[in-house]
């Protein structure tokens, strides 16, 4: 497909989003619950500064984002979580929003990821072990505090060893895709995903399409799947991307009648290409997700 974009252009794609008008909506951000650096609270906080009055937090495999967290005055949130799935050995990402985070669909699901990333850790440290990494998963836990732990927290703990000199070279030699620290056979597959978001009053997005380094026929063979598994929408924008990839996702959305998605993909303040509210514009034509809530 054209214009594929990894992390690194997407990094690097020119634009800051300082400089992209502030959005109102922003349907996929993550907190300490997974990989995300502020808190649930501060988030909130972050999102009522920044202008955003419609929000869903969309942790990792997580909903703990949602316990005991009151909204703030003029900002509406959706229930949303992002899992984590496998098909045909492609690590691919979930999301599900306008959830109902409790329900027993919900819980039953994060219960299964959360067992899955445990045993995950404990494979992605013993590999990191063998090439010298020390004390890999006590550091990760601990850095992942009581939230979900995932490749960013193994990530962190190479940088804060020493091993590397940054979390970019952690995942471009370790853990990243196709890397050999990056364990994917652990989560639930990407039926059931769709049907536990489902159960929960959900709609199954695929996010951040254009991450995968699919090509446009196997991405198109995995939509026409998710689709007759029930999911419903395409995240066509995600953080800042090149308008060709907007252009394109935009078309896969029409073709597949799939509803449409956007987000920042915002995980913590200063990276300067996802910031809470603030993406790539997105197409006006198409049906979003939110269309009837
Ligand atoms: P996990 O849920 O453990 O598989 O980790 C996925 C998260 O790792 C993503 O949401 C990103 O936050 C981060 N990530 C994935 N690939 C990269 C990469 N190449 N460079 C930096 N961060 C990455
Ligand atoms: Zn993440
Ligand atoms: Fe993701
Ligand atoms: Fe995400």
């Amino acid at each position: 497909m054209p214009g594929v974009i990894d992390w690194a252009i997407s990094a690097s794609c020119g634009r800051r989003s300082a400089t992209l008008p502030a959005m109102t909506i922003d349907f996929h951000c993550h907190t300490t619950a997974s990989d995300g650096e502020l808190s649930p609270r501060d988030l909130l906080e972050l999102a009522q500064r920044s202008g955003v009055t419609r929000l869903s937090i969309t942790d990792h495999d997580s909903v703990a984002a949602y316990q005991a967290l009151n909204p703030l005055p003029g900002l509406e949130l959706i229930g949303g979580v992002e899992f984590s799935t496998l098909w045909n050995k492609t690590g691919l990402h979930i999301l599900g929003l306008n959830i109902d985070p409790f329900c027993p669909a919900m819980l039953e699901a994060v219960a299964f990821q959360r067992n899955a990333r445990l045993g995950r850790a404990e494979k992605i440290a013993e590999k990191l072990e063998k090439y010298g990494v020390v004390a890999p998963l006590e550091g990760a836990r601990s850095l992942a505090s009581a939230g979900n732990v995932g490749r960013p927290h193994f990530a962190r703990h190479m940088v804060a060893t020493g091993f590397v000199k940054d979390e970019k070279e952690a995942f471009k030699k370790y853990l990243g895709s196709g890397k050999s620290c990056d364990i994917r056979q652990c989560w639930a597959e990407p039926e059931q995903i769709v049907a536990w978001i489902r159960a929960a009053g959900g709609v199954a997005v695929l996010a951040h399409p254009a991450k995968y380094n699919l090509t446009r026929s196997k991405l198109v063979s995995f939509l026409e799947a998710f689709k007759g598994w029930g999911g419903g929408g395409l995240e066509v924008v995600s953080g800042i991307q090149l308008p060709a990839v907007t252009r394109d996702l935009a078309r896969l959305c029409e073709q597949l009648d799939l509803s449409a998605s956007w987000g920042s993909d915002f995980h913590r303040p200063g990276q300067s290409w996802a910031q809470l509210g603030r993406y790539s514009a997105p197409p006006q034509h198409l049906t979003p997700v939110w269309h009837d809530w």
